[in-house]
């Protein structure tokens, strides 16, 4: 696990030092927060949701519960095609998790300021740049899936999944149902196209 974590930060600081000379004109500013409000999808892999739920497991219990709350809420929501913020957003529009945010908010970013009718804007290179890091944050996390935040969290929520994940093990008609419903895609399948 640590080496895998310590492979998902060279990829992150991989993808950062790489897209630097292309972000010089970005609109992007501290307690914007508009990405986390609107974004509607936020993808991350097991591997990112494994690193997040750790910090999480340092919360107070009662930003935790409320946390819970929130991810139930956001389920729902999604569920009736709602977009909702993520939770992880605070009052102050900062990420609750800002050291250990998945690789879908560090590739985001915009050359103008965003609105419902003007998204981000992102340029070509940081995009090609993305795309390549999404395919080794899929090869690193090769037993487990990618999906939407809070679907791939209650996923790692659920001891019997957690504990074949962990193992390194890969039984995805566990999953198939949820994955189906959800849209999780099996990571070793990605270049085939696959989900559960
Ligand atoms: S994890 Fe953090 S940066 Fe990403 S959408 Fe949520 S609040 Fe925003």
């Amino acid at each position: 696990m640590k080496e895998k974590t310590q492979a998902l930060n060279d990829i992150y600081q991989t993808f950062e030092a790489k897209t630097r000379e292309y972000k010089d004109d970005t609109a992007c500013e501290k307690g914007c927060g508009f990405c986390c409000k609107e974004a509607g999808k936020i993808e991350i892999t097991t591997l990112e949701g494994l690193v997040i739920r750790k910090a999480m497991q340092g919360f107070a219990r009662s930003r935790q519960k409320t946390l819970t709350k929130l991810f139930q809420q956001e389920i729902k929501k999604r569920e009736n095609n709602v977009v909702a913020p993520c939770p992880f957003l605070m009052k102050n529009n900062a990420c609750m998790i800002y050291d250990v945010r998945p690789f879908s908010c560090r590739r985001i970013y915009s050359t103008h300021v965003c609105t419902l009718r003007n998204p981000p804007m992102v340029n070509r290179r940081v995009m090609e740049a993305a795309d390549q890091s999404i395919k080794q944050l899929q090869q690193l996390d090769f037993n487990g899936y990618s999906g939407h935040l809070s679907y791939i969290l209650y996923m790692l929520s659920t001891p019997a999944f957690l504990d074949t994940y962990e193992k390194g093990e890969f039984k995805p008609e566990e999953i198939m149902e949820f994955g189906k419903a959800h849209k999780i895609a099996i990571n070793r399948m990605m270049d085939q196209g696959v989900t559960a």
